[in-house]
């Protein structure tokens, strides 16, 4: 690949983007397209034909013979059914074509998506609608349809709606705050910038390790002598192999209009880091989504595996994803910046005080729409934020809330800019990015960074908690703001109220400290370790009532959701006992007895040679002491495994995290010991120095 590729030409080449549609579509269409796209309205028929044909004259152009409509149904991963364009002629040959109504809905057969038992599978209608709002693009021969995906009751099956309509119910709200101070703002964007962490490994060792393949992580594996205590890999410079690999990324990646920007290596040997710019959060989700599959994809071609999973390495750091958040109007204006005159001030401190009442109310919303099996490994490990949400503001935004609550601090000031009314608020220095890297949402200057996200998840969902959560707080502030005589006034109480009754979610210190722990507690936040524990909060009372009051969720789908994300769970546990206990007994215990029978013959030789005081019959006592410990503990995890009831997702959940997932740390002991006694030679996969220390 040459380096000289011209990035603004390759930048979108194979997206359906605003240039292409103005050169393809006529200026009618294109006009009635865009005033879809930005007002969210029902797309005229007439207008779909148009658009599809030149769609698909277009992806012909680049070389699509297949359409799909790609969409992301609760499993997190995107789903795709490719249908050519081929159509028969009278003659027995065939044309391309594709119509406005192929473009606008889909029906994939939907019985066989997760839907938490929201459909009945006799009912396995479902559909996929255009969203017009995510351009469609060109991939690997076909032409890609951002859809969302519905069952035909018109109960929401996939995360793009929720996020969709959390985007437009905080728009709404932000839209009324801003109007109360005098600006007339027509759509407020949430952006978000998501920063995406990853392994790459080997694909050869990769291969021969059955629990990568199955489960994603390493189930078995002793610490290497060097693992990254050196602190030599973090931003170290980045070895050939991985270079040529990351440069075909963002070829790729630019190829499909995603910003890639930035690149470097992450902490753990083997872990590097690609950070878009922002954009729209709707866009940014599905550009994260094609980000993780194009990591795979270009992986595989340099011979590398990419590990998206959140804590493929015991004792190394995992992988997670900072979602950067903020808001930012049509006009241009970022919201969460602090402003230059105290009337913006005033603004931002209110947007400020919105974002911290909201995560302190829903700070379990938070915390569930983060929790994964995989992400378990990583939160409150000391190397992630802990399991307990609290905000980072930084010392200097800490000092103007302080003087805002206690009020009399500024008493003086108060006096003398009263007539400028709003400028009781002092000033806010420009730039307050002190970072904390252990908090789990840190403002960070002008963004919120949302970091208990793991590297796997589909980002959709904490961002659907986050906008709708923000947006009901602003709903609220506009409600009382609207209603006041004296706004500056109101305005000022409003925010020290708030933050008297919130300011126990600010947490500027030491996340990673045990004693914030117990400090949390006695503040009253909540601290849910696991996913099994997390999860049945999700369809708590307020948060039903939450999504309800902006139209994002019903009370059913809610449960759907829990009812999904409980199965996911407790399954991807069963599947990681199930591979557990096949490498134990078809690779590990067969190694050790190959090496016990070798050294049972050394044992017996020098007997006869005389020899009786060898380390050898040592050494095999202690293997066969170890290996007859973990063909026992591996008995106990397949009993408990196969003792797990028949009962509701939420026990089984429960059930396995309590039961059956320190069944496994008990079988992992022995044969971690194993590893470091066997011979190299005898041992039946590759190591952790195998894996993360390649060439
Ligand atoms: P870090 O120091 O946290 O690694 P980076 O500069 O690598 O920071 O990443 C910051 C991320 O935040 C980038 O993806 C960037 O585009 C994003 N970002 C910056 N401004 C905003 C904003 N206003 N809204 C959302 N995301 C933003
Ligand atoms: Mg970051």
């Amino acid at each position: 690949m040459s380096r000289a590729k011209n990035v603004p030409d390759l930048f979108g080449s194979m997206v359906f983007n605003e240039t292409v549609m103005q050169e393809r579509l006529p200026k009618d269409v294109y006009r009635k397209l865009k005033k879809t796209m930005r007002e969210g309205t029902a797309i005229d028929p007439d207008v779909a034909a148009v658009v599809a044909t030149a769609m698909k004259d277009w992806a012909l152009s680049k070389g699509a013979t297949h359409y799909t409509h790609w969409f992301q149904p609760l499993t997190g991963v995107t789903a795709e059914k490719h249908d050519s364009f081929i159509s028969p002629t009278d003659n027995g040959g065939v044309m391309m074509e594709f119509s406005g109504k192929e473009l606008i809905k889909g029906e994939p057969d939907a019985s066989s998506f997760p839907s938490g038992g929201l459909r009945a599978t006799f009912e396995a209608r479902g559909y996929t609608a255009w969203d017009p709002t995510s351009y469609a693009f060109v991939k690997d021969g076909s032409l890609y349809i951002p859809t969302a995906f519905c069952s035909y009751t018109g109960q929401i099956l996939d995360k793009k709606t929720p996020l969709l309509r959390s985007m437009e119910a905080i728009s709404k709200q932000a839209c009324r705050v801003l109007k109360l101070f005098g600006k007339d703002v027509r759509n407020v964007m949430a952006t978000v910038g998501p920063e995406q962490e990853y392994f790459l490994i080997d694909r050869d060792d990769y291969a021969k390790r059955k629990d990568l393949i199955f489960t994603g992580r390493t189930l078995f594996g002793a610490r290497p002598p060097k693992g990254q205590e050196m602190e030599d890999h973090y931003f170290g410079s980045i070895r050939p192999r991985v270079a040529a690999f990351m440069q075909e990324l963002d070829e790729e990646l630019w190829k499909l209009g995603i910003f890639s920007k930035t690149k470097h290596n992450e902490v753990a040997p083997c872990q590097h880091e690609m950070a878009p710019v922002f954009t729209s959060v709707n866009i940014a989700s599905d550009h994260n989504q094609l980000t993780m599959e194009v990591m795979k994809r270009v992986a595989q071609k340099h011979h590398f595996i990419c590990l998206l999973h959140e804590k493929p390495f015991d004792g190394i750091n995992g992988s997670g994803k900072h979602n950067n958040w903020s808001l930012s109007t049509d006009t241009g204006e970022n919201l969460l910046e602090p402003g230059k005159t105290p009337s913006e001030n005033a603004q931002f401190l209110l947007f400020l005080t919105a974002v911290i009442k909201a995560v302190d109310e829903y700070q379990d919303l938070l915390r569930i729409s983060v929790a994964s099996a995989g992400n378990d490994h990583r939160l409150g490990a000391n190397e992630a934020p802990p399991a307990i949400v609290s905000m980072f503001i930084g010392d200097e935004l800490q000092a103007i809330l302080n003087a805002i609550e206690s009020g009399e601090d500024y008493t003086e000031r108060a006096k003398t800019k009263m007539d400028l009314g709003v400028s009781v608020l002092p000033d806010i220095p420009k730039d307050t990015t002190d970072r904390n890297r252990t908090s789990p949402f840190a403002f960070t200057g002008n963004k919120f960074e949302f970091r208990m996200l793991g590297s796997a998840i589909n980002i959709a969902c904490p961002n659907i908690m986050i906008n709708t959560a923000v947006a009901d707080e602003l709903c609220q502030f506009a409600d009382e703001l609207e209603g006041a005589d004296d706004f500056k006034e109101a305005l000022l109480t409003l925010i020290r109220r708030e933050i008297k009754a919130h300011k126990r979610i600010i947490f500027n210190g030491n996340g990673y400290d045990d004693a914030w722990v117990v400090e949390a507690e006695q503040r009253g936040l909540h601290n849910f370790k696991s996913t099994a524990e997390a999860l049945p909060h999700y369809t708590d009372e307020e948060n039903v009532e939450l999504f309800a009051r902006h139209n994002v969720y019903t009370r059913e789908e809610m449960e759907s959701r829990e009812e999904a994300l409980l199965e996911e769970y407790y399954k991807t546990l069963r599947i990681e006992a199930l591979t557990m206990s096949d490498m134990v007994r078809e690779e590990i215990v067969p190694a050790c007895v190959n090496y016990e029978g070798d050294l049972s013959r050394v044992v017996r030789n020098k007997k006869e040679a005389g020899i009786t005081d060898g380390m050898e019959t040592e050494l095999l006592g202690r293997i066969s002491a170890l290996t007859k410990e973990l063909y026992h503990k591996c008995d106990e995890l397949e009993r408990a495994v196969a003792a797990a009831p028949r009962a509701e997702s939420k026990m089984l959940a429960d059930y396995y995290h309590d039961v059956v997932l320190p069944a496994m740390e008990e079988v992992r002991i022995p044969a971690d010991k194993l590893e470091m006694l066997v011979g190299k030679k005898y041992w039946p996969f590759p190591t952790y120095s195998d894996i993360l220390f390649y060439v």
